[in-house]
């Protein structure tokens, strides 16, 4: 079983961001409305995650940490249907295989707060009574202690760190109604607080961008059937920033995609040139069933049954923003 894990953990824990980013995905399907992060040296030697989510029951603890479809999978022959199973339910599971994980957590209908830790291929999961607030405490320490392979490919301290930075600012940009901190090496680097309902979103947006991306950006906010675009766009100019910000969520998730990127490209050159620089966060929403987003978790691909229809409201919706601006 742990085998399968590690091979598991092969796909979802490729790097510290990918552990960060699984801890935080979880913060958020709990509810959690406040996640602190802790990075010691890159996320190399330690990744503490806590929110204030609705916690873990003492007696699925343990079950938190070995929930995978286990008996399907007893050599390397079958990573391929590993692959397919996707890894859902397994995040914990793969980095508790290649780390020393340690689970501690709080529901608040339960008295006492409860901590569970297991480590590499050590199958034993211990549990403690420990204290702790309302909400889970994630530790990752050590990360592929036990597969020097994978620890030699780490990057520097510092590029880690700046994969970490990116997970959490992607995410951050899609739930303004959750306050993050992000600390690194005891440093607190990045602070994200909640934008309530009557708030300004524009404030997160200059947090995790910039002032200037904030001050020179356009808002857009365009309806056509049921397709909406929402956002801001920094108009292109011949002055290189040092800084693109370029973010395009699906239904609250970022995609990286053909067609989003190629509507983009043609509304902002019919105003500049290819070399350009533009930056913009954009939110589009569109019916579920109009789309279907790749299960590949690293992947961040998207389908849409109306390609051309979604293709030309993206390149309309940005083209008239553009030229009013231009006018
Ligand atoms: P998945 O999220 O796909 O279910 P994970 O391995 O990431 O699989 O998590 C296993 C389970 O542990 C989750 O389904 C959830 O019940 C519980 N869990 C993990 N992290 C948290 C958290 N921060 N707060 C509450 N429950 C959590
Ligand atoms: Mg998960």
């Amino acid at each position: 079983a742990r085998l399968a894990n590690q091979i598991a953990a092969g796909e979802v824990v490729e790097r510290p961001a990918s552990v960060v980013k699984e801890l935080i995905e979880n913060s958020l399907d709990s509810g959690a409305t406040q996640i602190d992060i802790e990075i010691e040296k890159g996320g190399h030697k330690r990744i503490v995650l806590r929110d204030n989510g609705s916690g873990i029951v003492k007696d699925e603890l343990a079950l938190a940490l070995s929930r995978h479809a286990t008996s399907k999978i007893t050599c390397l022959d079958d990573l391929e249907a590993i692959c397919s199973l996707g890894f859902r339910g397994e995040a914990l599971a793969s980095i508790s295989s290649v780390a020393r994980l340690t689970l501690s957590s709080k529901p608040k209908a339960q008295q006492q707060a409860w901590q569970a830790h297991c480590e590499g291929r050590d199958m034993q999961v211990e549990i403690n009574p420990v204290a702790h607030p309302d909400g889970t405490s994630v530790d990752v320490a050590d990360l592929f202690f036990n597969t020097p392979a994978r620890r030699k490919f780490l990057k520097t301290e510092k590029t880690e760190f700046s994969h970490i930075d990116e997970v959490v600012r992607r995410i951050a940009l899609s739930r303004f109604d959750v306050s993050f901190n992000l600390k690194h090496n005891g440093k607190l680097l990045r602070k994200y607080p909640a934008i309530s309902e009557q708030g300004n979103p524009i404030k997160r947006v200059t947090a995790i961008c910039s002032k200037e991306f904030a001050q020179q950006s356009i808002e857009l906010n365009s309806q056509y059937q049921e397709f909406e675009l929402k956002g801001w766009l920094v108009p292109p100019s011949d002055i290189q920033t040092n800084s693109e910000f370029q973010y395009f969520y699906v239904n609250g998730r970022v995609m990286r995609d053909k067609l989003i990127n190629h509507a983009i490209r043609q509304a902002i050159e019919n105003f500049s040139d290819v070399e350009s620089s533009f930056s913009y966060v954009l939110y589009l929403t569109i019916n579920a069933d109009q789309v279907d987003v790749n299960v590949h978790p690293a992947k961040h691909e998207v389908r849409f049954h109306q390609a051309r229809l979604v293709h030309d409201f993206i390149y309309r919706a940005l083209a008239d923003a553009l030229k009013q601006y231009f006018e």
